[in-house]
């Protein structure tokens, strides 16, 4: 039986994976420092490159003995510039620059898009925002093949960077041919999470669905939020996928930087009451990319994300391309632990509608018996992860183990605060887990003797019945 290291945080780490920590022992360093899932961005790279990833987070997973997560972040409709005829393309307040349906641009001031009908749905007094929103232009005028616009914040840009298109609705679908590949790979390899980038609409989460359905895969899907219509229709968006990632760098260039605390704050809420896992995303420590510390800032952003109710913060550029991915996870965790002491505890009583309402019902009162006992554990036995999801919305400091003998469970269970995944080689009838727990917790110091454990047991574990509730006292 592997051992999960109970002083964890019970919010969960997503740590993306890129060039600065993309070996088995350097991933092996980041699990054993705090990470629970990984993120493999295909916004860079081909599928080898995402098989590569993926082989080395499994080495690592078997190193430590801990099965981390695997999320696939799918690019989605993301616009992004052609190739510059020279870069980086200085531009100043004032330049004029030209957005052309395709070919070779005549001049440096002349660019594409990934999207070719760009052009025909700009309109003059539009903003465009480059360079995740430190190069701002107007757009002035529209023919048939071109849109000039006019800059009005200056900066740098590179070829194939990003466009957002504040307030302009755009008739791009919601994959593209690359996603649907990327899917695919994805239901093939037993990817755990897939996202969605740049979500308009439930319809959006309903097609990655049918994809995957179609592939007989039931990876959970998260939903990035990062559109002004994605808030408009949050409600519907959180009910139609099964997590929530609040995507704050691209989040913060379509709507007002203002505004994106107060969403972030929305978003967190609506997924309590609909019961489903939300990541903060995006800068968290985003001055760890160079920085072995963080900012004050950064430390309190961690903390208020916590407090506002996320149930796991990511990193991005911090562990992709940083120059302190370990530092960077080791200062997260430790924020993590010292903000969830001054947690309130409570019991959500939201219910949701993709497990049974006993089963919530009987989770909960779970929690109560165990606060009410003082129980040193509580003890999830499940084979979907379904009892572990319900109990992971609530705030409670008892150490909560999820135990299963189904790997994909195992993984899925590392995204929900404040669970840790212990594998079991076969489910076994609920009084032999019990003992099997209760020895293990005494081998490794985390139980001794007369300490009270709640043990749960998920339905389809003891036969007929939905759930099970059983006190237990370690002999
Ligand atoms: P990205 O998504 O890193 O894939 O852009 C997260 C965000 O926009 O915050
Ligand atoms: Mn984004």
């Amino acid at each position: 039986m592997p051992r999960p290291a109970i002083h964890q945080s019970c919010t969960k780490i997503v740590a993306t994976v890129g060039p600065a920590c993309d070996t088995p022992e350097q991933l092996a360093e980041l699990i054993k420092a705090g990470v629970d899932v990984f993120r493999i961005n295909t916004a860079h790279g081909k599928i080898a490159d995402h098989e590569k990833k993926l082989k080395a987070i499994r080495a690592a997973s078997e190193q430590v003995g801990s099965p981390a997560g695997v999320l696939l972040d799918l690019a989605g409709p993301k616009i992004r510039l052609g190739e510059l005829k020279s870069e980086p393309l200085q531009l100043d307040i004032g330049a004029e620059l030209t957005f052309i349906r395709e070919g070779e641009p005549a001049n440096d001031f002349e660019v594409t898009a990934t999207y070719p009908k760009l052009i025909d749905e700009l309109q003059p007094g539009n903003t465009v925002m480059l360079a995740d929103g430190m190069v701002a232009l107007v757009v002035e005028s529209v023919s048939t093949d071109r849109a000039t616009c006019r800059v009005t914040a200056s900066g740098e840009v590179r070829s194939r960077q990003g466009i957002n298109l504040p307030g302009v609705k755009l008739s791009v679908s919601s994959m593209q041919r690359n996603d649907i590949a990327n899917a695919m790979w994805a239901a093939e390899n037993g990817i755990d999470f897939i996202s969605l980038s740049f979500v308009r609409s439930d319809e959006d989460v309903y097609s990655l669905k049918n994809v995957l359905k179609a592939h007989d895969c039931d990876a959970f899907v998260i939903a990035k939020i990062e559109k002004p219509e994605a808030l408009e229709h949050l409600e519907e968006i959180v009910d139609a996928a099964d997590g929530i990632m609040v995507a704050r760098g691209d989040l913060g260039v379509e709507i007002d930087v203002a505004e994106t605390p107060m969403a972030q704050k929305r978003i967190i809420q609506v997924c309590k009451e609909k019961v489903k896992p939300v990541i903060v995303a995006t800068q968290m420590l985003e001055s760890m990319h160079h920085n072995s510390t963080p900012t004050r800032a950064e430390a309190s952003d961690v903390a208020n994300a916590i407090l506002d109710g996320a149930d796991a913060c990511m990193l991005s550029g911090e562990t992709a391309v940083g120059d302190h991915p370990i530092k960077a996870v080791e200062v997260m965790s430790r924020i993590m632990r010292v903000t969830e002491r001054n947690l309130i505890h409570e019991i959500n009583h939201s219910v949701s509608h993709c497990v049974h309402p006993i089963t919530t019902a009987v989770t909960n009162a779970a929690i109560s018996i165990a606060e009410a006992i003082d129980a040193s554990m509580i003890i999830i036995a499940t084979r979907s992860g379904g009892t572990a999801w319900v109990k992971s919305k609530s705030r409670s400091s008892i150490p909560t183990l999820g135990v299963s003998d189904c790997p994909a469970t195992l993984r899925r269970i590392q995204l929900f605060w404040g669970i840790r995944p212990v594998g079991i080689e076969k489910m076994a009838s609920p009084a032999e887990i019990r003992a099997k727990i209760s020895q293990w917790g005494k081998e490794n110091g985390q139980l001794k003797k007369g300490d009270r454990i709640v043990f749960v047991t998920g339905s389809g574990v003891v036969e007929k019945a939905h759930n099970a509730v059983v006190v237990h006292s370690v002999e």
